[in-house]
């Protein structure tokens, strides 16, 4: 006679009597039959015995006994747990790592992780100067300029292009598109004659500096500032690459520029106010150089107006992740930058949008480009973990764009003068 013994299953134990934790198969080798035929039977019982079902069906084979009975407690433990800890150990192998303990591991480290990836990295200190350093180190490393070219800035998709799949954009052109379209907003491409100074504020490697210079024509002369000299020492050798004697890129902090009053015909701040301390001085620096009758615009991130229904302690959570991941002091809302242009007494035809809708595919568009072309990180083992964050960090902003707690500010005005008519241009 031979006996096997089988731990039962969730499911199994659920039909089985009570205390029931395995069942025993009682094979009866019959007198005079070949071992064969009862080996085959054998077989064909034991694949019936993984499916509860089956096995209760079958009738009971002619050369077999086969009886279901509760076992004493110990011996079901050891044949319930045992087999099971030996599956474990011996579960599938990848490089010659048994993955079910990896994976046992990493659910133990899992809350650790989750705390270290939930602390913000890189928060901002203005003293420490983390802004410029943190844009030097990326100017450094050159991942974020391969994957983002020449301008740090988020992307536009138009409602066609969304309905279409965002990932069919070229992830590059949609960053000139929005330009494209800021140029549009701020009224520029309305004036007799496109302006002569322009100042760039936050201008990254000098990408839109660059567009910006070579789409108003030689008559216009663009100066971006920043606060990396990687920066300016990268914006400086690509314009000289490319021709251009109409740009200059020098360190000036935003928050006390050098420049005299009334300097530039207009002044664009493309996603620097993220960085600003004081949003205020930064929104009067700009108009204080801006000459009158000058345009003056801006693009930035915002947190929601939260004047109506207060910001909650999830969305706190949030913000201040969002704020000190990427180096930023704090976000203020489109209607608080507003106030802020206001409040300066000398710009005029102030008006807003928040143009979240047409940038939010640039979030996830930013992931999936590195998906399609994970080389340039592959091949540097040293900013795994920092484009690991950087991941994270992207698609917790596309969520907070997605659910309102952040909204894509612009901004637009004319400094005043006497007698200036401005003409409203909206595309
Ligand atoms: N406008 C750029 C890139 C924006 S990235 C583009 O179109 O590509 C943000 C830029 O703002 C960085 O260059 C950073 O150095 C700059 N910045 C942040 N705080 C600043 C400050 N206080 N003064 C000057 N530049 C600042």
């Amino acid at each position: 006679m031979l006996h096997f013994c089988f731990p039962l299953s969730g499911r199994q134990r659920s039909r089985a009597p009570a205390h029931t934790d395995a069942f025993v198969l009682e094979f009866v080798v019959s007198h005079g039959k070949a071992l064969v035929e009862t080996m085959m039977r054998l077989a064909i019982v034991l694949g019936a015995a993984l499916g509860a079902e089956a096995f209760v069906a079958r009738p009971t084979p002619k050369y077999m006994a086969v009886t279901r009975r509760p076992a004493a407690a110990k011996v079901n433990m050891d044949m319930a747990i045992l087999p099971k800890i030996n599956k474990l150990l011996k579960s599938p192998v990848i490089g010659g790592v048994p993955i079910v303990p990896v994976v046992a591991g990493v659910a133990v480290a899992a809350p650790v992780i989750k705390k270290i990836l939930d602390t913000p990295s890189r928060t901002y200190n203005r003293e420490e100067n983390t802004v410029g350093k943190e844009y030097d180190a990326w100017t450094e490393e050159g991942i974020l300029e391969h994957y983002w070219g020449e301008h740090i800035h988020l992307g536009w998709y138009s409602p066609q292009e969304m309905k279409d799949g965002y990932k069919k954009k070229n992830f590059i052109q949609a960053k000139y598109d929005f330009i494209d379209r800021m140029m549009a907003f701020s009224g520029l491409n309305a004036l007799e004659k496109p302006p002569a100074k322009v100042l760039d504020v936050g201008c990254g490697i000098g990408g839109t500096s660059r567009y910006l210079a070579s789409k108003l024509g030689s008559d216009s002369h663009v100066t971006g500032i920043t606060l990396s000299p990687n920066q300016v020492a990268r914006a400086t050798a690509l314009a000289k690459e490319r021709g251009l004697d109409n740009t200059e890129f020098k360190v000036m902090d935003a928050l006390a520029m050098k420049f005299p009053d009334n300097s530039f015909d207009m002044v664009w701040a493309c996603e620097s106010g993220e960085h600003m301390p004081d949003k205020k001085k930064y929104v009067e620096e700009m108009a204080r150089v801006l000459k009158p009758g000058g345009v003056m615009v801006m693009a930035t991130w915002c947190s929601r107006d939260d004047t109506e229904k207060p910001l909650d302690e999830v969305e706190r959570k949030n913000l201040n992740y969002l704020e000190s991941e990427w180096t930023h002091p704090h976000f203020i809302s489109i209607e608080d930058y507003v106030k802020h242009f206001e409040s300066t007494g000398y710009l005029e035809t102030i008006h807003s949008e928040d143009w979240w809708e047409c940038t939010i595919a640039s979030w996830r568009h930013s992931i999936w480009v590195g998906v399609y072309d994970p080389w340039p990180v592959v091949r540097r083992p040293w900013v795994w973990y920092k484009t690991l964050r950087d991941g994270i960090c992207l698609e917790r902003f596309h969520r907070s764009f997605d659910t309102g707690l952040m909204g894509y500010g612009m901004v637009r005005a004319r400094k005043s003068t006497e007698g200036y008519m401005v003409k409203d241009v909206t595309m």
